[in-house]
């Protein structure tokens, strides 16, 4: 039997976007879902065909696959018309709420287990925290083996039933009046009994295999160092059909050589000289929205701040918001006088007679204080 399209089987156009899909999708596995409709062999079919179509045409990896090389692109990793059991939780994360099962296990089978979470370091520089960006990042990680479907068998292979527990994973043990039931030592709980000879070669029986893959990820504008970005569903696969984990990105942004960052604001120290903190002027100020000009008043002060509105870093959430750029002035003494600023200065420097016996008197208050 030949497979039908994944498209015509959710009844959407082949560029349909993923809400289309999964809307689509939603209202299938509502209609033919098992518990709406026991007994029809049909009604399972259909649900499955679509659950398995949702599974590829959801995953931008899988769907980009399947649309340059149809079915056999795909056919690897969804199994081969075979019931995919893991299909079934992108289901319940779509209808969890509808039903009220969130993870309710399926039949009598072993308990179906979430993936475990993963975490990865992310570097991004400044001006990318600050304009938000598409990142590609690579990851190496279990990944559900394709070979076997998961089931760590060879094709065809089956289990047989431990002889010791009788498929029960436990024993029971008698232990003076009391009987205790032990996790059986031969099988180590599974209930089965495997020949090594019918383990999945690729994965070695253990129904996942290390990949690396490629993905891109969102980064809003204003993230910060030490931020935990969340990429749904990206962690190690889940076990016995559980859904799979999810990955952790912790951010770490690289400084800036200008700007220091304080949360949504952005400091900056600019020299002035002494004359310019003097007589005021007008002088050139870089901004990561582009150059502007900042204003010196005459008689400012070294440690003067300056504060510019919005030019500062862009506020997570709120897009085209931004904190303040606070600007503090640093007056710079020169370290090398030319013959005529010496002159100048020691000019300056007698007229200021009277200034400079101003703030000894301000010395004598101080030392009064202690007196
Ligand atoms: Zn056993
Ligand atoms: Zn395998």
């Amino acid at each position: 039997m030949s497979k039908r399209d994944y498209y015509a089987v959710l009844g959407v156009e082949r560029n349909a976007n993923a809400q289309e899909i999964k809307k689509a999708y939603r209202a299938m596995a509502l209609k033919y879902h098992p518990d709406k409709n026991p007994d029809d062999k049909d009604a399972e079919e259909k649900f499955k065909e679509a659950a398995e179509a949702y599974a590829v045409l959801s995953d931008s990896e899988k769907k980009s696959m399947y649309d340059q090389f149809g079915h056999a692109g795909v056919a690897a990793g969804v199994g081969s018309g075979g019931f995919d059991s893991s299909v079934f939780s992108g289901f319940e994360d779509i209808l969890g709420d509808f039903f009220g099962f969130g993870r309710r296990s399926r039949g009598g089978g072993p308990r179906r287990q979430q993936g475990r979470s993963l975490e990865q370091a992310m570097s991004i520089t400044f001006m990318e925290a600050y304009e938000g960006c598409q990142k590609e990042i690579s990851i190496t990680k279990p990944e559900h083996c394709g070979t076997c479907d998961g089931t760590g068998l060879k094709t065809g292979a089956k289990p047989a039933t431990c002889a010791t527990c009788g498929g029960m994973g436990q024993v029971q043990v008698q232990s003076g009046f009391f009987a205790i039931s032990r996790t059986c030592h031969s099988c180590g709980g599974t209930g089965q009994r495997i020949d090594p000879g019918d383990l999945c070669t690729t994965c070695r029986g253990n129904k996942t295999v290390t990949q690396t893959h490629e993905l891109t990820v969102n980064v809003a504008a204003g993230v910060d160092t030490g931020m935990r970005l969340k990429v749904r569903g990206q962690g190690e696969p889940g076990l016995n059909g559980g859904p799979p984990g999810d990955l952790y990105l912790v951010i770490h942004v690289e400084p800036h050589e200008f700007f220091k960052r304080d949360g949504d604001h952005l400091y900056a120290q600019i020299p002035i000289s002494f004359s310019q903190a003097a007589l005021g002027t007008e002088i050139p100020l870089p901004t990561l929205q582009g150059d502007d000009k900042l204003k010196i008043p005459s008689g400012t002060q070294s440690g003067q701040r300056f504060r510019v509105k919005r030019a500062g870093f862009s506020i997570l959430g709120r897009p085209q918001s931004f904190g303040d750029l606070i600007i503090e002035a640093v007056v710079v003494t020169p370290k090398k006088l030319g013959k005529r600023e010496r002159e100048l200065l020691e000019e300056l420097a007698a007229i200021e007679g009277d200034q400079v016996n101003e703030s000894r008197s301000v010395f004598q208050r101080v030392k009064d204080l202690f007196h």
